[in-house]
């Protein structure tokens, strides 16, 4: 058994963090280092180490999390435009392999790409 995450640990209450958000599926707060103004993480209390290993048995669970995104978005007041990236893998930058969602906004993001 893969020890816990520090979100894993943040869920459970042994990092004290400030939620902006939180239901029995999920929790959201603010990252750590921002990539942009806005950035917070949504966290399915439920760990699934990456998205690939999601499975249909997740579904419902994976729509909670993006009904969540536009109504965190909505608190914050980003509704209008905001970016959600899921990083899938070392490989692709991810570094706490509990599933989650960044929500960033108030940040020029380049209009049609991906980067910036
Ligand atoms: P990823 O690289 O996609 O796995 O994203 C992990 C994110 O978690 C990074 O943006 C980190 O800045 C953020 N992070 C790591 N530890 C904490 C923490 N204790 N509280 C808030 N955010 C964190």
């Amino acid at each position: 058994m893969s020890s816990p995450t520090i979100f894993s640990r943040i869920i459970a209450g042994e990092i004290p963090t400030d939620f902006i958000y939180e239901d029995e599926f999920c929790v959201c707060f603010k990252d750590v280092h921002p990539q942009a103004p806005t950035h917070v993480l949504i966290v399915p209390r439920h760990p699934i180490p990456k998205l690939a290993d999601a499975t249909t048995a997740d579904q419902t669970l994976l729509g909670h999390l993006m009904v969540k995104a536009g109504h965190i978005a909505r608190l914050l007041g980003v509704e209008e435009a905001f970016r959600l990236v899921v990083n899938n893998g070392a490989g692709a930058g991810q570094t706490v392999f509990h599933l989650h969602l960044h929500l960033m906004a108030n940040k020029k993001f380049s209009e049609g790409g991906l980067n910036g």
